[in-house]
């Protein structure tokens, strides 16, 4: 638990867009970034002067593309090897390599060199900017956090985004679920709890979260403070961008009928008018037609079109139908009757667009069940994260912390047996902390030796599941099969974080062993360069912006001056060759502004020193 005096933060760390939020004044306070947002693009980029994170690195993508990462939560935890990591990078401006142990690595050139970078690391870098947010806010350090995953992270996922946590500085209290998240923020947790009507009645939560890149659809039965997930289902390929790129692709068919020209081959005109298009959607949540307008789009042509909001879901239908039938298969799978939902909650900016409201209207309509959309849909993750972070951390009001919450494990956990099948030592949803046993045998006469293979998942064969790791247990007593007995010990923390280990009963021997599938992780002497490297670029960082502030302040004084020498009852008192004087050295300063770049504050420092004392005699207004 985090000590009261300091202040613990929830973070929302998500795919296209990342959300913290601090427990203040007894309630939850969403924080603005420096830009004024209250979401940050999760988003890096590299230049060959410095490192841009959330809002600045979004907004030099069209210069930047090969240089600027963007999604890193899809590669997070990730083999190199995993299927989904191969389609992603197919589709990435930026470069991914085979990195040690089958880990992905992102390269980027930067300051003119190659460089490489685990997931862990950028996310890190992402988790870094959301903590300074929240300390310019607060005006001090904050070092403990509650950070969201989406239900169906496995244990690879939870675990790589906690040591990207732990690189950012930062005490995970506890690794969230983003639906269980979402249904905090609305209080469903306490409903059950203080409610005596409802005291033990089970509700049934659906979080609708369609985001920028992902849709989730996740179904939660709440009862006591006890979430539980009961499915999940959802398109790890869809959400916002996609219907940017409808909007992008009709576009391009506009151009091409109304100039005969073929813009699909130019990366950075397309990239302008993906930024253009993203704002018209946008505006298409609230307006009925919109303008999506780029100047000198190609070969100098303006670009100007229409839009309404009819059309842009005529674009769309068939993605905002494929939304709904995830819905029902999310219901299928827990067999539950639409009707039974209690509450529908909306997650995710792209519940903003009316039609996909509008159809999760038409669907649960008439069933008495609400929708509810009272906290902004972006903020709903980070909102009931720092409500959890709250109640951790014992910062909460008397009502926050009397809030039961309990956590749960999001897929069985288990061994293989024999002809790979996968025996679950610990079934799905069990509420964490937890710590099982069962026993097990041998397979053959005489063996002396066995094999623990753990996995993750909710599939009968081993080989559809997700391998975590494995041991061998050796020099047990030969014995005919199913005589010597192990005590087989799934131990998980409140983070959900896995320790196995096996006892030899036969032999009496105790052994503990501890799966840390450590393959799939980063090695602490990794973890530990990857700290230093984040410290020496939070030094360059701090560098940069001493530079551009130097520099700033220089071209702010030099203008300054030049409009205090367009006064002219200021000039009128100064002999002519004072005037020459001080013309010659601001029109000096600016030309040398304009030539550097990136100087040092040094030079800069003295150059305003120079300035200053050239341009005392107008100095005064
Ligand atoms: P999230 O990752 O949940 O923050 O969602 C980000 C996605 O929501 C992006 O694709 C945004 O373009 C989209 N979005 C944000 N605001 C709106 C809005 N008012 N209307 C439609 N889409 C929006």
């Amino acid at each position: 638990m985090a000590p009261k005096d300091h202040p613990a933060v929830g973070i929302d760390l998500g795919t296209t867009y990342s959300c913290v939020g601090v427990w203040q004044h007894g309630r939850v306070e969403i924080i603005a970034n420096d830009q004024g947002n209250r979401t940050t693009p999760s988003c890096v980029a590299f230049t060959e002067t410095e490192r841009h994170v959330g809002d600045a690195a979004k907004n030099q993508i069209d210069m930047n593309p090969t240089n600027t990462i963007f999604t890193v939560k899809r590669l997070i935890g990730r083999r190199f090897s995993d299927p989904s990591v191969q389609s992603d990078i197919k589709l990435w401006p930026f470069a991914v390599a085979k990195g040690p142990a089958d880990k992905p690595q992102i390269v980027v050139k930067h300051k003119g060199e190659e460089k490489k970078f685990y997931p862990e690391e950028i996310s890190s870098m992402i988790l870094t900017k959301m903590k300074e947010i929240a300390e310019a806010y607060l005006a001090c350090p904050v070092k403990n956090a509650v950070v969201t995953v989406p239900a169906y992270f496995n244990d690879a996922q939870r675990r790589a985004t906690k040591d990207a946590s732990s690189i950012a500085g930062l005490n995970v209290l506890r690794i969230m679920d983003e639906p269980t998240a979402a249904a905090v923020a609305y209080g469903f947790d306490k409903i059950s709890v203080s409610s005596n009507k409802t005291a033990n009645t089970e509700r049934k939560v659906l979080i609708f979260d369609l985001g920028g890149g992902t849709f989730d659809v996740s179904l939660l039965a709440v009862k006591n403070g006890v979430f539980e997930v009961k499915a999940t289902a959802g398109d790890t390929h869809l959400g916002g961008e996609d219907f940017d790129d409808r909007l992008v692709s009709y576009c391009l068919d506009e151009f091409k009928m109304k100039h005969n020209k073929d813009i699909s081959g130019n990366p950075r005109a397309l990239r302008r008018l993906r930024s253009a298009c993203e704002r018209a959607k946008r505006n298409l949540s609230t307006l009925t037609y919109t303008i999506v307008e780029v100047d000198s789009l190609y070969e100098g042509i303006d670009f100007s079109s229409r839009i309404s909001q009819a059309r842009f879901e005529e674009l769309n239908m068939d993605l905002f139908t494929r939304c709904m039938q995830l819905v029902e298969k999310c219901l299928e799978d827990a067999s539950t009757d639409k009707t039974t939902i209690d509450v529908v909650v909306l997650v995710g900016g792209s519940t903003r667009i009316p039609k996909v409201q509008h159809l999760l209207n038409n669907y649960f309509d008439g069933n008495g069940n609400q929708i509810s959309k009272g906290i902004n849909p972006d903020e709903a993750v980070a909102y009931g994260a720092t409500i959890q972070a709250a109640k951790l951390s014992g910062q909460g009001s008397r009502e926050v912390e009397d809030m039961v919450l309990v956590d749960v494990t999001p897929l069985s956990l288990g061994i293989e047996i024999l002809g790979g099948v996968m025996s679950v030592v610990v079934p799905r949803n069990t509420i964490i902390p937890t710590k099982k046993e069962k026993d097990y045998t041998t397979s053959h006469d005489n063996q002396t030796v066995v094999d623990f293979i753990v996995f993750e998942g909710e599939r009968a064969q081993t080989k559809d599941n997700y391998l975590l790791g494995n041991f061998t247990l050796s020099g047990i007593a030969p014995a005919p099969r199913g005589v010597p007995k192990f005590d087989v010990c799934f131990d998980i923390d409140a983070n959900g974080i896995l320790n196995v280990s096996a006892r030899d009963r036969s032999s009496g021997q105790k052994k503990k062993i501890t799966v840390t599938n450590e393959e799939a992780r980063l090695t602490n002497e990794v973890i530990e360069t990857i700290i230093q490297d984040a410290e020496r670029y939070r030094t360059q960082d701090e560098d940069c912006r001493r530079k551009y502030e130097a520099k700033n302040s220089l071209e702010r004084y030099a203008y300054r001056m030049k409009n205090a020498m367009k006064n002219k009852s200021i000039t009128d008192t100064l002999p002519f060759a004072t005037k020459m004087v001080i013309d010659d050295v601001i029109q000096e300063t600016l030309s040398w502004v304009e030539d550097n770049p990136f100087p040092d504050v040094a030079k800069s420092e003295t150059r305003m020193e120079e300035l200053k004392s050239i341009c005392a005699p107008i100095d005064h207004i």
